[in-house]
């Protein structure tokens, strides 16, 4: 019997038959009906072609050299695409207990041997359609699977979607709570200001230093609520830190609601967004009178101390209200009970010249020097002074003109042998002029002054570093 050339429609047939003469026949009809076919005499190579070509149809015996072929079914049914499979038995086995015990198994169809061409034909037509509707089946199936796991996948973003909004939400919670701790319990006035100057934020230390309530407080611009001098000018902080600068401080005054002067100082540092973009400043603020007037107190001390000091400070000898309160009580001494008292008056040769050459800074290390000297050369009752200047004068008490000599002799010629380096290649000498004078009875202290004066002046003319006695 010859059979038509079948249209090919993509199926595929299995038949496990050990009879070869079955074998080809079954062959050939399923052939005609468009299936490609693989034929295979044991269940060995069943299961091997099966696992290699995923036949939609199985044509089997059930008495198998190797196998009994309702366990090979039960193996193909086991299979991943067994329930998509479509069994037909054909078998010398045909009692109804056989039939039912094959149905059982997993098989679809069953037919008797021999192998009788219309009956197969019946078989395979039935067959046909559950072919068909076993690959729908398998098709719709793959689309469930495949939406299904598309379900899960979202399900899995949102969850962690989710889960992800809620850490967030976790820390801003947490931000939150502590922004409110520092806001709470840090010293001084804390506020948030935008970049057009509006309050966003004040703690309860802010709103007493201001005076207003946290009410009054809302929708209101800094400037407004504390205002000070440095508010609407290039000084304010936001307007600095708007230009680029990462920390301002000032220092202000402003008069508080009672009418009294208080004294701030204010850091502000940029308020930045989660990008990175300028939102505003955060300033904070503390009541700095105290210190304030604590400084300036100190500073009035400070003056009065060296108003009030009766010693120089560069040379360590007594200064000039010393000098003249001194001069004064041994002037009335000396008159009193008619004892000498003379007075040197001392003043640096070409000292211009020296401050001129080697600056400013040497010239006081000359003077503090001549400080030394006069110090070492006297006796524990002589007063030594700087009167001003490069100028200085020596009170001795009990002490005549000839006398005074010596002490001038002394000093001129301690101070002359000392050498000065104010650059490391000079070395200088200094000398001083002196004028000697002894105190006469009933006169003054300023005119027994002006007399050493005149001795020094002519000590400059007679050619400087020596002394003039009159
Ligand atoms: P003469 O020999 O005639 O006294 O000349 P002189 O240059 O010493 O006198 P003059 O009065 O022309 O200059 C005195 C200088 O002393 C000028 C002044 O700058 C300097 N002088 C005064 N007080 C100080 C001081 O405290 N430190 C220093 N380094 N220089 C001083
Ligand atoms: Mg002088
Ligand atoms: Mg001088």
């Amino acid at each position: 019997m010859t059979e038509r050339a079948a249209e090919n429609t993509g199926l595929t047939a299995l038949i496990v038959e050990d009879d070869q003469a079955v074998c080809d026949l079954l062959r050939r009809i399923v052939e005609s009906q468009g299936y490609t076919v693989v034929v295979c005499p044991t269940a060995a190579s069943a299961k091997a072609a099966f696992a290699a070509s995923f036949p939609h149809l199985v044509l089997m015996d059930w008495m198998l050299p190797d196998m009994d072929g309702l366990e090979l079914s039960k193996t193909f049914r086991a299979s991943e695409r067994g329930k998509y499979l479509t069994i037909l038995m054909i078998s010398g086995k045909d009692s109804p207990d056989d039939i039912a015990t094959a149905i059982a198994a997993g098989v679809n169809y069953f037919m008797a041997k021999p192998v009788e061409r219309r009956v197969l034909d019946i078989w395979l037509s039935a067959a046909a359609q559950q072919v068909r509707d076993c690959l729908q089946r398998e098709e719709d199936d793959l689309a469930l699977a495949a939406m299904q796991k598309e379900l899960v996948d979202n399900n899995l973003q949102l969850e962690e979607a989710l889960s992800r909004a809620n850490a967030l939400a976790m820390e801003a919670e947490q931000a939150y709570i502590e922004i409110n701790q520092i806001f709470k319990t840090v010293a001084g006035g804390i506020i948030l200001v935008d970049k057009h100057c509006n309050l966003l934020r004040s703690n309860d230390s802010f709103l007493k230093m201001a005076g207003v309530t946290r009410e009054k407080s809302q929708n209101r611009k800094c400037y407004e609520i504390f205002h000070s001098c440095i508010c609407e000018t290039e000084a304010c902080p936001l307007q600095q830190i708007k230009k680029g600068e990462k920390r301002v401080e000032r220092e202000i005054e402003r008069v508080s609601r009672n009418g009294q002067n208080v004294h701030y100082s204010i850091v502000s540092t940029p308020f930045k967004g989660p990008s990175g973009d300028l939102i505003g400043i955060v300033e904070h603020i503390i009541d700095i009178t105290e210190r304030v007037k604590a400084e300036k107190s100190l500073a009035e001390s400070e003056r009065r101390y060296k108003e009030l000091s009766l010693v120089d400070e560069l040379t360590k000898l007594f200064n000039k209200r010393y000098f003249n309160t001194h001069l004064q009580l041994e002037v009335e001494r000396a008159n009193r009970h008619g004892h000498p008292l003379s007075l040197l008056l001392l003043d640096i040769d070409n000292f211009k010249h020296h401050n001129d050459t080697y600056g400013h800074a040497d010239g006081d290390r000359v003077l503090a020097r001549l400080g030394q000297v006069i110090a070492e050369s006297l006796r524990v009752n002589d007063v030594p002074c700087r009167y001003g200047g490069e100028e200085f004068t020596i009170i001795l008490p009990e002490t005549n003109g000839e006398q005074a000599t010596v002490v001038a002799e002394r000093v001129r010629a301690r101070f002359a042998g000392e050498i000065f380096q104010p650059t490391p290649q000079d070395t200088v000498r200094k000398t001083v002029s002196i004028g000697v004078t002894q105190y006469r009875a009933g006169e003054s202290g300023q005119s027994l002054l002006e007399r050493a004066d005149q001795n020094m002046y002519e000590a400059k003319q007679r050619g400087k570093n020596q002394y003039v006695l009159k």
